[in-house]
């Protein structure tokens, strides 16, 4: 498909989880989005969103689906690379409490539900200086957080000290869903890391 000028195609991992409201906030800026299932449609992409979801089912399907390797040799050749919450999981190198890895392509530790099951979800809302000089509204669902980052991986954001939002190069994640929060900031903040 012929892309207008100016527009970029960023794909969202289409295996599990919450697909449709990246599609639409991508769409909202004026760029297409598409859903991603299969190697071959890692094609003159932009970048890609890894959505949450559940990280063992989106994990088993990258594999059965062997779109693993494909995409994560295209991650390390330097596609812009967004994971949120699941998708954070699966990009990580380390998991503190689960015995499986998946890409492996950010240096940092994570720990799955860190905020505990009495904390299912939350709210809230900051200001993070690197993607926004508003408060940016925070959604949380059965969150991890990152509890080691690497030399090269720069903190964007923390919350009760513990990070929540971390950037390595062109691979940006966050513990939280931007996508489900009437706010576009941080999509656009990757777009901006799509783009150069
Ligand atoms: N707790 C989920 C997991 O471990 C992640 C939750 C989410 O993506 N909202 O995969």
């Amino acid at each position: 498909m012929q892309k207008e000028a100016g527009s970029m195609k960023i794909g969202v991992l289409s295996l599990q989880g919450g697909v449709i409201e990246h599609l639409k906030h991508i769409q909202a800026l004026g760029h297409e989005a598409i859903e991603v299932k299969r190697a071959e449609e890692l094609k003159g992409l932009d970048g890609i969103i890894l959505p949450g979801g559940e990280s063992t089912t989106i994990g088993k399907l990258l594999r059965d689906t062997k779109i693993i390797e494909p995409l994560r040799n295209r991650i390390l050749e330097g596609m812009p690379t967004w994971g949120t919450c699941a998708g954070m999981i699966l990009l990580a190198n380390n998991l503190e409490n689960w015995n499986e890895r998946y890409l492996q392509t950010i240096d940092i530790t994570v720990r799955r539900n860190a905020y505990g099951s009495q904390i299912d979800s939350f709210e809230t809302k900051v200001i993070i200086p690197e993607v926004s000089q508003h408060e940016i509204p925070l959604v949380f669902i059965r969150a991890p957080f990152i509890t080691h980052l690497g030399k090269d991986v720069k903190s964007l954001c923390e919350l009760d000290g513990n990070v929540v939002a971390a950037r390595q190069g062109k691979i940006l994640v966050t513990s939280f869903h931007p996508e489900l929060a009437d706010n576009l900031e941080f999509h656009r903040y990757f777009l901006k890391i799509c783009e150069n």
